[in-house]
Parts: C-alpha cells; sequence; structure tokens
C-alpha cells in the first residue's frame, strides 16, 4: 500500500525540489518509504546513487509551478530543460542557458571575469576535466588555455587527437580568487551542470586531471597514487542521459597539467595514464612520448 504523504511534508518537498532545480539539479528519485516505515523517508534524493530497479521517476512537469493544486505538488517537478534533445550541440546551449549569469555560488561575486563554460566535441568519445578556471581562462571563457593548457594539448596530441576532438571542462566554472583549491561546497554546487555536460556528450572515457577532479568525481577522498593508475566506472551523479543505451563512461585519473609544470618529472607517469586511455579507445600510441 501506498504510504500517505501529509500536506506539511508535501509542501517541504517541493520547496525542497524548487531549491535543487534553483541548483540546476533536475532529476530526482524517490525511496521506497516501506523500507523505513515513516512517510517522510520517501525523501528526494538527487545525489545518492541507487540501483536502477530502485529507482522511482518523479513525474515531469505538465503544467507550470503556480497553477498546480496542492493534491498534484509533485506535478510541479521539471524536466530538464535538455530532456529529450538529442542533439547535443542543442542540449549544451541549453544547460549554458540554464546556468545563466550564475550566482549560486560565492565564486560569482570574488572577481571571476566569465564563466568558463567548457569547450570542445559535443560528440566527443573522451573528456578532461580539471579543477577550476585559472587567469588565462577566467579572461579568454575558456579552459585550458594557458601554459597548463597549452601543456594539456601537447598531452592530447601525443594521444594521437586534436584538441577539438575531445570536450574539456572543470569541476567549476569561476575562477576562484588567487587560483586556490575550490572549496567543496562550491564543488558541490556547481558539479550538477558538469554532470549535466557529461550526461549530455556521453564520452566513452572521462580523463580527471588531479586530485581536485577525481574525488569530486568519484566521491573517493585518497592520494593520486592510489587514485591513479586504475579504471573507475563513472555516471554522472544525479542525472540521466535521454540516451537509455548509455552506460556512463570509464573514468581514469591523471596529474594535472599544472602539476606537471612544477614537477615535470611526474609527466612519465602521466604518459602511462594517458597510453592506458588510448589503449582503451583503441588510439593509435605514436612513436615517441612527448617531449613538452
Ligand atoms: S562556480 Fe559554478 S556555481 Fe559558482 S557561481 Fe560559478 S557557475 Fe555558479
Amino acid at each position: 500500500m501506498r504510504p500517505t504523504i501529509s500536506a506539511d511534508v508535501r509542501r517541504a518537498l517541493a520547496e525542497r525540489i524548487r531549491y535543487y532545480q534553483e541548483l540546476g539539479i533536475y532529476d530526482f528519485y524517490r525511496r521506497d518509504a516501506v523500507a523505513t516505515g515513516s512517510e517522510t523517508s520517501g525523501v528526494l534524493s538527487p545525489e545518492i546513487p541507487i540501483q536502477p530497479e530502485q529507482r522511482e521517476d518523479m513525474s515531469p512537469r505538465k503544467a507550470t509551478a503556480r497553477a498546480v493544486p496542492e493534491e498534484n505538488i509533485f506535478e510541479v517537478i521539471a524536466s530538464r530543460p535538455e530532456t529529450g534533445v538529442n542533439d547535443p550541440v542543442r542540449a549544451l546551449k541549453m544547460i549554458r542557458e540554464d546556468l545563466g549569469d550564475c550566482t549560486r555560488c560565492r565564486l560569482a561575486k570574488q572577481g571571476r571575469k566569465q564563466i568558463v563554460f567548457g569547450v570542445g566535441n559535443p560528440n566527443a568519445d573522451l573528456m578532461f576535466i580539471g579543477e577550476a578556471p585559472g587567469a588565462n581562462e577566467d579572461q579568454q571563457g575558456e579552459p585550458f588555455v594557458g601554459r597548463a593548457g597549452q601543456l594539456l594539448t601537447n598531452m592530447i596530441k601525443a594521444m594521437g587527437l586534436e584538441r577539438s576532438q575531445v570536450y574539456i571542462a572543470n569541476i567549476i566554472k569561476c575562477r576562484p580568487p588567487n587560483n586556490r583549491t575550490p572549496e567543496r561546497d562550491e564543488c558541490e554546487t556547481c558539479s550538477p551542470f558538469l554532470m549535466r555536460q557529461v550526461a549530455t556528450i556521453k564520452p566513452k572515457a572521462i580523463v580527471a586531471l588531479g586530485a581536485v577532479a577525481a574525488r569530486t568525481l568519484l566521491a573517493i577522498n585518497d592520494s593520486m597514487s592510489n587514485l591513479r593508475g586504475r579504471w573507475y566506472e563513472f555516471k554522472p551523479t544525479g542525472v540521466r542521459s535521454n540516451d537509455p543505451s548509455w552506460e556512463g563512461a570509464k573514468l581514469a585519473v591523471t596529474y594535472h597539467p599544472a602539476f606537471l609544470l612544477r614537477d615535470p618529472r611526474q609527466k612519465k607517469e602521466a604518459w602511462k595514464d594517458l597510453q592506458m586511455v588510448m589503449k582503451e579507445l583503441g588510439l593509435k600510441a605514436p612513436a615517441k612520448t612527448p617531449e613538452s
């Protein structure tokens, strides 16, 4: 028997849904209340991964929120704007529009010049995800364009690809002041948009560049030496792709190019990581390792 949900709880849940939508989170799953025997246990959970067979999709919005009577309060749940849009170029544009002139976290008011959304091939098999824009990226509105960006471009070329063939983004889209490490809450606020980008692009493989990207994407707080050198199964948290046949990406971890500039001896190790990715994607290894 379906549990009864009181008007107060329904109202609270509707508020919560609207709050998450403000944050760019649209896909919700309702956990079975019977499991805990409490009416409030039918909690809406955008962040906790739940096995597909346990998921119950909430109804998409059929009318505007204000017009919906209280008894149909769950009908206010809107689809992500890009839901059902199979053209990734259009879908990415819609995600960018949904992000707008974002002020969802404190970085909006800490000197950013512009939002750095992401760049590259919307149909890419390979995505690189870094930490945050730096000064050059903030200036130009494109991720990885400074010295570290040049090194990343060289790494991509060494894999036998052009930069335009991959998609490059960061966990957060605004430059932190003095290039400080992003705070956890900033990553949590911004990353739902990245998750939607990943679900739209549907890459076969993702390379997380550096510890912040790796820890945020994998939700594992471990050292780089432990995180590198193996594959992880990755599904974007809290969002499903339009394409049910896409089962997620394989994710590998390597050093951030900025770290490699500071400690060039680690380039050899990074090259091993990239060779693992090349093997997975069937890319032809060039004759020699990159010089820079
Ligand atoms: S970092 Fe992300 S969440 Fe924060 S203001 Fe920029 S775009 Fe918005």
